[in-house]
């Protein structure tokens, strides 16, 4: 029944979710799951964390949704907590990632002249899907039949310092990157490839943006993985766990980068509204508190996962940075999230060939153990022909 009036576009797991709490969701038919891709990374501290569902109530209680005609104490504390962590100076709210990344589109665009108007982006890079962030995004099954011609892109190859040297030049507008590729399989970019992507950026009078939507707040162990690097990017994008499912985006800025989009020039009828606002601030509270823990956690389940590979050669390699984990493998992905999901696990494949696992902040030593275990026996008998090239091309 389920998708008989929705557009066809997603190739969904057969499971509907009735309800969840902390790690695990629950179909509708009662059974429950250990759920360790939480909503792609969205829910950071799992299902129904009583913190979250107390401020949400309390807030529904006083007002869902207020225009930007007017201020909300919510959204202004937002943007001072998002500033002081992040290091930048002005926050603008959407709804999304993607949305974050159209507003750094035009900021790049409003001082884009004919002479420096040439973005460099990563291949396996991921955006967002609308037109600006699709023409970034650096997967060309995703870009095939949709990217509007005329876009002057580079793309080159994560962690290629020598190409991102050549790739940017005077006519470079802005460089966008992922500090931590997820969609693209979970790849790390190298200090030293975001510390020369910042020194050549600001040599050449380029912006440097830095998408943290799916590896932002807390999940590599820093506020954002571009700290990792000791830098500070123009602009800076998140959302996902922002407001713990609720649509929120965010695009900040430093006070340079955000002269370039004044009275009028943006705006959004949702984005920053009090509801999300007041969530999402309850969440940085609590990432303040859970943060100095994720290196461990991170520690732990890497630990696990590399006593699986010792016994599973079908795992060629494994990526991570804090809680993001890939691992890729040598035969196609899918059939073994299904067999997982078979045995109440619920993890996702990106890329064909690259198990994914974003675990929530809460994630416990008992559910790693579990993970591992259930990973463990489908992957049991998997096949081990060779994989394709670890780095996106
Ligand atoms: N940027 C990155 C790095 C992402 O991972 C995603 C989504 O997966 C996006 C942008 C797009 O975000 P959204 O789906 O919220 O529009």
């Amino acid at each position: 029944m389920y998708g008989q009036f929705l557009l066809a576009n997603y190739d969904r797991c057969p499971l509907a979710i009735e309800s969840g709490d902390g790690c695990h969701i629950v179909d509708e038919t009662g059974r429950r799951y250990l759920d360790m891709i939480t909503g792609i990374g969205v829910n950071a501290f799992g299902y129904c964390h009583p913190r979250i569902t107390a401020v949400l109530i309390d807030q529904a209680q006083r007002c869902l949704h207020t225009s930007n005609l007017v201020s909300h104490q919510h959204q202004q504390r937002l943007a001072e907590k998002l500033c002081a962590i992040s290091g930048l100076n002005r926050a603008f709210f959407s709804n999304s990632g993607t949305e974050a990344m159209e507003v750094a589109l035009k900021a790049v665009r409003a001082r884009s002249t004919p002479e420096r108007s040439r973005l460099v982006a990563l291949r396996g890079g991921f955006h967002g899907r609308t037109m600006g962030s699709l023409a970034l995004t650096g997967q060309p099954d995703l870009r095939q039949n949709f990217v509007f011609p005329g876009a002057d892109i580079t793309f080159i190859a994560p962690n290629d310092r020598a190409a991102l040297h050549a790739a940017i030049g005077p006519d470079t507008a802005a460089v966008a990157l992922e500090p931590v590729l997820g969609e693209g399989g979970i790849y790390p970019l190298d200090i030293e490839f975001l510390q020369d992507a910042r020194q050549l950026t600001q040599a050449a009078g380029a912006y440097l943006i830095a998408d943290e939507v799916q590896c932002g707040l807390g999940r590599t162990g820093k506020y954002f993985a571009y700290q990792w690097a000791g830098i500070l990017p123009d602009i800076a994008i998140t959302a996902k766990p922002l407001a713990a499912g609720l649509p929120l985006g965010a695009t900040l800025f430093t006070e340079d980068a955000a002269q370039l989009l004044p009275p009028h020039s943006h705006g959004s009828t949702f984005g920053g509204g009090p509801l999300a606002c007041r969530v999402a601030c309850e969440v940085l509270d609590m990432i303040d508190e859970v943060l100095p823990r994720i290196p461990e956690l991170a520690a732990q389940f890497r630990d696990r996962l590399e006593g699986l590979m010792r016994r599973h050669a079908v795992i060629r390699e494994i990526r991570s940075k804090g809680l993001m984990f890939g691992l890729q493998l040598s035969q196609p992905g899918r059939p073994l999230v299904d067999a997982a999901l078979k045995k109440g696990l619920f993890v996702n494949c990106t890329q064909g060939y690259v198990l994914r696992l974003l675990p929530p902040y809460i994630v416990t030593e008992a559910e790693m153990d579990e993970t591992v275990r259930i990973l463990g026996e489908v992957l049991r008998g998997a096949d081990t022909r060779a994989s394709p090239a670890i780095v996106p091309q």
